[in-house]
């Protein structure tokens, strides 16, 4: 909906990840005036389409419309972000459903090192309920001891400085520097800045914390792409639930 720059930059990625992988999309394009109900009622026509399987409302929508409401609108069997309050739940519950896609990639990127959290400290820095909240539910179910920081914490280096695992979801250039971690650690980044130059980075000072930590994810090129995957892999999953159903 509208023209967000960054929102066009990853509707185009994600279509092109789906080119790329042989998944049939859809991309459907609205004016920023077009009303509530008639988006509401484009995704009811595509929940009841059985060609497609996944849906996804690139956010942010604009000002008039419940972006809640926009995202509840969509069934929960093919809410592949894994935004809708079902999904949320279920995650909250341990049960099965989607999850949201970039802490998900987090979690397989962890898994991918053979990283094993039971009894580790992670400290997630950020509490939105896309990235942040998710993250922490899925570290605590693998087992570890969790820290939700955010804008109100008084100290973020103390809280950094014990964690075995950081995750910087905030925003903010330079949030997490070489100083706030511990030697070893394993560092996640999945902040989305822009530099003085322009170019694309992260929350995270990566030239200092690469010296410290023991893994670390680049930006560009690390949570991006991962959120992407597991937007994929969420689909195919929702598609093949269809089949098995
Ligand atoms: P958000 O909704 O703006 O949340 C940011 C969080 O950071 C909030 O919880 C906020 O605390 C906290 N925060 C702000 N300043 C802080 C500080 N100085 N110290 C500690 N915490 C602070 O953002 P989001 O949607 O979670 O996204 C976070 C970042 O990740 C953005 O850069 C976004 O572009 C990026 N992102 C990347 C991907 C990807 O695929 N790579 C996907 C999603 C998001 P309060 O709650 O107290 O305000």
């Amino acid at each position: 909906m509208g023209d967000n720059p960054a929102s066009h930059v990853y509707v185009r990625n994600k279509v092109k990840a789906c080119e790329d992988s042989g998944l049939h999309s859809v991309l459907e394009k609205y004016e920023s005036h077009l009303s509530e109900a008639d988006l509401l009622a484009r995704i009811d026509a595509l929940n009841q389409d059985p060609s497609i399987h996944g849906i996804l409302v690139q956010l942010p929508l604009p000002a008039h419309m419940d972006a809640q409401k926009v995202i509840e609108a969509i069934s929960p069997a093919k809410d592949v972000d894994g935004f809708h309050i079902a999904s949320a739940g279920a995650l909250m519950t341990g049960l099965p459903g989607f999850w949201p896609c970039t802490p998900y990639g987090c979690m397989k990127m962890l898994e991918s090192i053979g990283y094993n959290l039971r009894g580790k400290h992670a400290v997630v820095i950020g509490r939105s309920n896309i990235v942040g909240k998710p993250m922490a539910l899925m570290l605590l179910q693998q087992n570890a001891t969790v820290t939700i920081c955010h804008s109100a914490t008084p100290n973020l280096k103390a809280m950094t400085l014990q964690a075995d695992v950081i995750v910087a979801a905030v925003g903010q250039r330079n949030v997490l520097t070489a100083d706030m971690v511990k030697p070893g650690a394993v560092v996640l980044d999945v902040g989305m800045n822009r530099n003085d130059e322009g170019k694309l980075c992260g929350d995270v000072d990566f030239a200092g914390v690469s010296e410290v930590a023991s893994y670390i994810t680049p930006v560009p090129g690390g949570v991006g792409p991962m959120t992407i995957t597991m937007l994929l892999v969420n689909t195919v999953e929702a598609a093949e639930k269809t089949l098995h159903a």
